[in-house]
C-alpha cells in the first residue's frame, strides 16, 4: 500500500504481462482516459472500481419493475463543447431531452429558473419581459459588498423571491444558511425575462438513448481495456505491474487524509416505483420549503421510456454517505490545496475527476478535463505535445494536477447545487 503518499514504483508493465496505466474509477473520469489511452496510444489499461458497477455516479439500471433508473441521482446530459458532445457520441445515440423543473412555492408548481410566468403567477400579475427587469431591479437590494450567497441573491432578486426560492432550498441542501456559503456559490442566478422554462440553455441536450450504462460498456469494450469491480485500488496496486496511475478517487483518501477529511455533503435517495403510468408533469420538482427532501424527479421523463408504472426518486441531503458534493467554502479550498500540492509532486499519478480535484463538475466538465489530461500523457507516456481540448468558457475546468500540467483555469460552477435553480 503506498502509505508514503509517493506513487508506488513504477515496473516494466505491458512486457512483463503487466499493464502500462491503472486506471482508478469506472466513472466518466477514469472510463473517458481508459479509452483513449488504450484506442489512442495501444496502452493496456486496467480499470478497477470498488463499487459493483461501471459508470461512476452517472450509472444506470432497469429497476425489478423494467424501470431505467438512476441509482445515484437524475443524471441529465448538457453541454456547450461541441467537441465534448462529438466524443461521445462514438459511444452512444442519443435521444434529444430539455429538461424542464418546477418549484412547489406558495401552493403553486412555478417554473424554475425564476421566468416571466413564475413572478406573474406568483403575484398575480400580468408584466411584460420589461416590466419584469424593472420590477427585479425594484425588489432588488442594495448593498455596499456582496460576500455570501444570501448578498447574491437578494442583491439580483430580492428578499421575498430569495425566502421562496432559494432560503430553504440552500439550507437542505447544504445544512448551512445561505449567509454562511461563499457568493461565488451563486455567482449566476438565473433569472429570465422571457417565458423559457429550459433548465438548461446548452447547446446540447440529450440523453443516451440506451442509458449511461451501455455507452460506458462502449467505451470501455477496447481489448487493450481490463475492467476490475469489487476492487479497491489499494487491494491490487502491488498486485499488477503498472507505469502510470489516472486516479479518479477522493483525493484525501489517496493521501491517507492526512491533512484531514475533506468535508462533502452527501446525499440519501429514496427510490419509489408506482402503479400508475404518470407521477408529475415535467421530469423535476423542487421543494425549496416543506419536506426533508430537496426534489422529486420521474425518470420517465429523462428517458422517454414508455411503460405501465413509473419510477420516482426523492432527494434527502445529509452530511454522512458517498462523497457527493464539496461544501464550496474557503477553508476546504485551502485544504484542498494541501492535497493538491501533494499531488503535484506525484509524477506518476494523474488525479482527475470530481473527487480527486474536489470540485462540482457536471459530466461534460469531467470529459472535458479527462480529455485535456489525455493530451498531456500522451506527451508524458510517449506521444506529442499536449494541447489543451478547446472548449466554451462555461466548461472550461482546471486541467488535472499531473507532472505534465497545473490548474488551467478556475472552472465557473454554473451547476453547484445551491438554490435550486441550477441545480443538477
Ligand atoms: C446527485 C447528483 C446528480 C448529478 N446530476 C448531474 C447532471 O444532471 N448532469 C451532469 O452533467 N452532472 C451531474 N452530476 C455530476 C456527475 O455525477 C459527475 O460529473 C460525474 O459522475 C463525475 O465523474 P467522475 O469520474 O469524476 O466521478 P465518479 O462518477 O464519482 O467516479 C469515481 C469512481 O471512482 C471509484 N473509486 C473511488 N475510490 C476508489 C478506490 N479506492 N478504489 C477503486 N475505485 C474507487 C468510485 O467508486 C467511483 O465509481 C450529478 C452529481 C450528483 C452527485
Amino acid at each position: 500500500m503506498n502509505t508514503s503518499g509517493l506513487a508506488a514504483q513504477p515496473r516494466p508493465a505491458a512486457a512483463s504481462g503487466g499493464f502500462d496505466v491503472l486506471v482508478v474509477g469506472a466513472g466518466f473520469a477514469g472510463s473517458v482516459l481508459a479509452e483513449r489511452l488504450a484506442s489512442q496510444l495501444g496502452l493496456r489499461v486496467l480499470v478497477c472500481d470498488k463499487r459493483p458497477h461501471i459508470g461512476g455516479n452517472a450509472h444506470d439500471r432497469y429497476d425489478d419493475a423494467g424501470l431505467l433508473v438512476h441509482p445515484y441521482g437524475p443524471h441529465i446530459f448538457h453541454t456547450n463543447s461541441a467537441e465534448v458532445f462529438d466524443y461521445l457520441s462514438r459511444f452512444t445515440e442519443w435521444r434529444p431531452y430539455q429538461h424542464r423543473v418546477l418549484a412547489s412555492v406558495d401552493g403553486q408548481l412555478l417554473p424554475m429558473p425564476i421566468n416571466l410566468d413564475t413572478v406573474n403567477r406568483l403575484y398575480g400579475m400580468n408584466l411584460t419581459a420589461q416590466q419584469m427587469e424593472a420590477f427585479l431591479a425594484s425588489m432588488a437590494e442594495k448593498l455596499e459588498s456582496v460576500k455570501t450567497s444570501e448578498d447574491m441573491v437578494v442583491s439580483k432578486v430580492g428578499r421575498d423571491l430569495y425566502n421562496k426560492f432559494f432560503r430553504g432550498y440552500t439550507r437542505k441542501q447544504w445544512g448551512l444558511d445561505p449567509s454562511e456559503l461563499d457568493a461565488s456559490v451563486t455567482a449566476r442566478v438565473p433569472t429570465r425575462c422571457n417565458r423559457d422554462d429550459r433548465y438548461f440553455t446548452d447547446t446540447f441536450q440529450a440523453m443516451p438513448r440506451a442509458g449511461y450504462t451501455r455507452m460506458f460498456e462502449r467505451m470501455l469494450a477496447h481489448p487493450n481495456i481490463k475492467v476490475m469491480l469489487n476492487t479497491d485500488y489499494r487491494e491490487i496496486e502491488h498486485v499488477f505491474p503498472w507505469r502510470h496511475m489516472v486516479y479518479t478517487g477522493p483525493i484525501d483518501a489517496y493521501f491517507d487524509y492526512r491533512h484531514g477529511k475533506l468535508p462533502y455533503r452527501s446525499l440519501r435517495f429514496e427510490h419509489q416505483t408506482l402503479p400508475q403510468e404518470h407521477f408529475q408533469s415535467v421530469g423535476t420538482v423542487n421543494f425549496p420549503n416543506d419536506y426533508a427532501y430537496t426534489r422529486v424527479t420521474e425518470f420517465k421523463h429523462l428517458t422517454g421510456q414508455a411503460h405501465a408504472q413509473t419510477s420516482v426518486v426523492y432527494e434527502f441531503p445529509c452530511d454522512e454517505g458517498d462523497p457527493y458534493y464539496p461544501v464550496p467554502r474557503p477553508q476546504n479550498a485551502e485544504l484542498y490545496r494541501l492535497y493538491q500540492a501533494e499531488a503535484e509532486q506525484v509524477p506518476n499519478v494523474s488525479f482527475v475527476g470530481r473527487l480527486a480535484t474536489y470540485k462540482y463538475y457536471n459530466m461534460d466538465q469531467v470529459v472535458a478535463q479527462a480529455l485535456t489530461t489525455f493530451r498531456k500523457l500522451k506527451a508524458q507516456l510517449g506521444g506529442e505535445a499536449a494541447e489543451p481540448v478547446a472548449l466554451a468558457p462555461e466548461t472550461l475546468v482546471p486541467a488535472a494536477s499531473t507532472a505534465a500540467g497545473r490548474t488551467r483555469r478556475e472552472a465557473s460552477l454554473p451547476h453547484a447545487p445551491l438554490n435550486g435553480s441550477a441545480a443538477t
